[in-house]
C-alpha cells in the first residue's frame, strides 16, 4: 500500500498543501451547489474566473455589477469595457443619488448580472446581508445570466447561522468602513445589531437551490477574494 505521504511528496510546500486543501474544500461547495441544481465551476486561480467570465459575456451588450470587491479583485470591468460592453455600475464617481438609482434598476434586466456573494456553505447554500437590496433582487431574478463569484475564503463548513455569523464577524464591519457609515462596527470592527440609521444589514436572503427562471451560474475560486 501507498502511505499518503509518498503520494504527497511532490506537495513540497506548506503554500501548495494549503491550496490543496481548500481545493478539497472547494470542490466540495461546487458538487453540493451542484447538487442544488446551481451552474457550478470549479477555478483553481483568478485567471480561470476571469476567463470563464468573459467567455459568457460573449454574447452580453449589457452587464450590471453588484458592488463586490470580489470582482474588483478579479479586474474585469475593465477587460469587459475593452470588449465594448455596457457597464452598469452604479458605484462610479460622479453620479447623482437619482442615477445610481437608475443604474440598479437597468441592473434588474441586464444581459449579464456579475456579484459576489457574502457566503457559500458547504451545504451549498448561496447567503447574502444586503442594504439596499438591488444586489440579492437581481441575483435572484431579472438579468438573463447571473455569474457570483465566490473566493474560497466565502466557504463556510456549517449551516447558514454560520454562514450569517461569518458575514456579520468578517464582512459588515469591513464593508460598513469602506462605505463610510455612521454604524458602530465601522469603528470597533465588531457587530453590536445596532439600529443606526447607517445600518447596512437590513435585507438578508438565502438561496437554496437555483431560481427557477435564473441562469445562475458559481465560480468557486481556490484564491481568497473580497471580503
Ligand atoms: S448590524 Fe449594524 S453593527 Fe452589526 S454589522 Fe450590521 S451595520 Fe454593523
Amino acid at each position: 500500500m501507498v502511505r499518503a505521504s509518498e503520494k504527497n511528496a511532490a506537495m513540497t510546500t506548506t503554500r501548495e498543501l494549503v491550496a490543496w486543501s481548500h481545493q478539497k474544500k472547494c470542490e466540495k461547495a461546487v458538487q453540493s451547489l451542484g447538487k442544488n441544481g446551481f451552474a457550478a465551476v470549479y477555478c483553481p486561480s483568478r485567471e480561470e474566473a476571469v476567463a470563464y467570465i468573459v467567455g459568457e459575456a460573449a454574447d452580453a451588450a449589457s452587464v450590471g455589477f453588484g458592488n463586490s470587491l470580489s470582482l474588483a479583485d478579479l479586474g474585469v470591468a475593465d477587460r469587459l469595457g475593452k470588449m465594448g460592453k455596457e457597464l452598469l455600475m452604479h458605484v462610479r464617481p460622479g453620479l447623482s443619488p437619482e442615477e445610481r438609482i437608475a443604474v440598479m434598476r437597468r441592473q434588474l434586466t441586464c444581459d449579464l448580472f456579475l456579484t459576489g456573494c457574502n457566503a457559500v456553505t458547504l451545504s451549498g447554500c448561496l447567503v447574502n446581508i444586503d442594504a439596499t437590496g438591488n444586489r440579492v433582487a437581481s441575483m435572484s431574478f431579472g438579468p438573463k445570466k447571473v455569474i457570483v463569484v465566490a473566493g474560497r475564503n466565502k466557504l463556510v463548513d456549517g449551516d447558514v447561522d454560520a454562514a450569517i455569523k461569518r458575514v456579520k464577524e468578517w464582512t459588515a464591519p469591513p464593508n460598513a468602513r469602506r462605505l463610510d457609515c455612521n454604524t458602530p462596527c465601522a469603528v470597533t470592527g465588531v457587530c453590536s445589531e445596532c439600529r443606526s440609521p447607517d445600518r447596512i444589514c437590513r435585507i438578508t436572503t438565502i438561496i437554496e437551490r437555483k431560481p427557477r427562471l435564473t441562469d445562475l451560474r458559481v465560480l468557486v475560486v481556490n484564491e481568497d477574494l473580497g471580503l
